[in-house]
């Protein structure tokens, strides 16, 4: 069996709704950069943030995508931050096993909206 942490999976979820196999409300759609609602919000803002490269998690992102894709990356969470969490956010990005990561496709979640709790409950 492939490791979807080792090897790019094109079957996860996010790779579907790129190629417009699974739904998604476009919050953001750019040559490099998607963003659309978590669909399990964990605060009011719950916005998810991916690159449209095959990239598995931050480090492979950081690694191996181009400035442009990099720059472009940024900037759109920081627009998106600043159009939808006024009052402050937050920022996750999950890579690997102990992270939690699920989907295995880089992306940055932006939580807000109002006032978040702990940053990392216990396991
Ligand atoms: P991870 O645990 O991989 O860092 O975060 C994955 C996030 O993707 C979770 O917050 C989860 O709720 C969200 N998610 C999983 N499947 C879907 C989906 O099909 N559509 C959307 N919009 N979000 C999803």
């Amino acid at each position: 069996m492939v490791d979807a942490f080792e090897t790019y999976d094109d079957g996860n979820i996010f790779a579907k709704i790129l190629r417009g196999e699974l739904p998604a409300k476009r919050l953001l759609d750019e040559e490099h950069v998607l963003a659309f609602p978590d669909i399990a919000p964990q605060a009011l803002v719950h916005i998810l943030v991916i690159p449209k490269g095959r990239y598995i998690a931050q480090g492979d992102f950081h690694a191996s995508a181009s400035e442009t894709e990099i720059t472009a990356f940024w900037r759109a969470v920081a627009r998106l931050a600043a159009e939808h969490c006024p009052d402050g956010h937050r920022l996750i990005a999950n890579q690997g096993r102990h992270s939690g990561q699920e989907v295995p496709h880089f992306h940055v979640q932006i939580l807000g909206g109002r006032r978040l709790g702990a940053l990392v409950p216990e396991a």
